[in-house]
């Protein structure tokens, strides 16, 4: 399968950050790599190759050198995309006979992309087994919801601009019959008892596949391709790289979307306990830990705005990224990223020496823009960092469309850049 194909295959059996970590996971175990579980004592020694889920939607893998480590590689993406998550009581019955989805936004969507398209529900579901709780990964993996929209003939308006209510025009169609639950479907995909099911977490998503198109199949499409284009690249250069002095990292979090303050978000301690407890169990004090972390790098992957096609008067005048272009630098004067132009430098030698192109990306000066998680992680584990992703189109749409060349250049940077160290020396960085 090519690179694109893969990408395609890893997006469309994540629906879910659940579902997403969990894929993570199956490629790291048949990679070789060993899950380590916060409630245990850790054994780590030189040469392991470890990892961490916390909530079941984050992770963290490490891979640590066979001598003492020289400092650390990082890099991190987000495992979670806008959605509508489905409230616990699901059914609102009538009127006129229609039963609809209870759902609340997840995340900054774009919400005309959702209208029109079958969609589905998957997520995570809370059951009772043998006297305990356990948590199940659900897919319902068939149309089963669709928020329609209203006819030109009844909102002669609808052209001119339209508010979306969540509370009024996205909520789902589901069925004409209030006696088909949404647990009763839940139930039927687990192999359970409906009445087993105490709790869920789940979520729509369009059932759309993702597709290579244009006049040459230069573009990609797909759900979710921010953050998980990201991801997939991450994890593959991850995978790929050669062993280095440094301990390599893979940090995929979850709640990106909505601040990252969760437990298991950026936003939390979770980059931070992993990494001392491992240092711990390697035999490092807390000052081998933060001198790890001062000869430590990360790499905060997140996808960018390509200009648009339409719409040029949105970019920088200067600062113009290009599908297929290369790699994105994102630079903000207030920090809303965290590039600053020693981590460029570091990043853009390593793309060079790789024959990966590198292209800038800032918002206009009068445009505040998004942020992402790397300064975030950064208050908890602070270390020099660069914000990067690849150029797309409709970040925030339930269907995306980025540059299909740019997923093999960000692992080949990606492999590159795992393969390195990085150590500090006064001003002076050696990678
Ligand atoms: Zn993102």
């Amino acid at each position: 399968m090519d690179i694109n194909s893969e990408l395609l295959s890893f997006i469309s059996r994540s629906p879910t950050a659940f579902h997403a970590v969990e894929n993570i996971r199956r490629f790291l175990l048949s990679a070789g790599y060993r899950e380590l579980f916060e409630g245990e004592d850790w054994t780590v020694a030189p040469g392991d190759r470890v990892f961490v889920r916390r909530n079941g939607s984050s992770i963290i893998a490490l891979r640590i050198p066979a001598q003492t480590p020289a400092g650390l590689m990082l890099a991190a993406a987000h495992s979670d995309s806008p959605s509508f998550k489905i409230k616990d009581n699901a059914l609102i019955a009538g009127p006129d006979g229609y039963v609809r989805l209870n759902v609340e936004k997840y995340g900054g969507m774009l919400c005309a992309p959702w209208l029109d398209r079958p969609l589905s529900v998957a997520g995570r579901v809370t059951v009772r087994q043998d006297g305990a709780l356990v948590s199940r990964l659900c897919d319902l993996q068939r149309p089963v919801a669709l928020i329609p929209n209203v006819a030109i003939h009844m909102d002669r308006t609808v052209n001119e601009g339209k508010n979306y209510a969540a509370h009024v025009d996205m909520l789902p169609l589901y069925s004409l019959s209030p006696d088909r639950s949404l647990d009763a479907l839940a139930a039927e995909s687990l192999g359970v008892a409906e009445g087993d099911i105490v709790s869920k977490d789940l979520f729509l998503y369009p059932l759309a596949p993702g597709m290579l198109w244009g006049a040459e199949e230069e573009f990609i499409s797909s759900p979710r391709l921010d953050d998980l284009q990201c991801v997939f690249g991450c994890l593959n250069g991850f995978l790929e790289a050669e062993d280095s002095q440094s301990i390599a990292g893979l940090c995929v979090f979850d709640n990106e979307e909505v601040g990252s303050g969760t437990r298991q978000g950026a936003d939390s301690t979770l980059l931070g306990d992993v990494l001392r407890r491992v240092c711990a169990a390697l035999g490092l004090d807390e000052s081998g830990y933060l001198r790890l972390v001062a000869n430590g790098f990360m790499v905060s992957a997140d996808n960018a705005h390509a200009v648009h096609p339409n719409h040029g008067e949105y970019a920088d005048r200067n600062d113009r990224p290009r599908m297929n272009g290369g790699i994105v630098i994102k630079y903000n004067a207030n920090a809303r990223y965290t590039t600053d132009s020693v981590s460029a430098a570091v990043f853009a030698e390593i793309c060079r020496a790789e024959g990966v192109d590198v292209q800038c990306f800032t918002n206009r000066a009068d445009k505040p823009g998004g942020s992402t998680l790397g300064n975030i992680s950064l208050a908890h584990v602070s270390l020099d960092c660069v914000d990067i992703g690849l150029a797309q189109l409709a970040m925030h749409s339930c269907y995306e469309t980025s540059g299909a060349r740019d997923t093999e250049a960000l692992v080949r940077a990606m492999r590159a850049y795992y393969s390195r160290s990085y150590r500090r020396e006064g001003d002076t960085v050696h990678i």
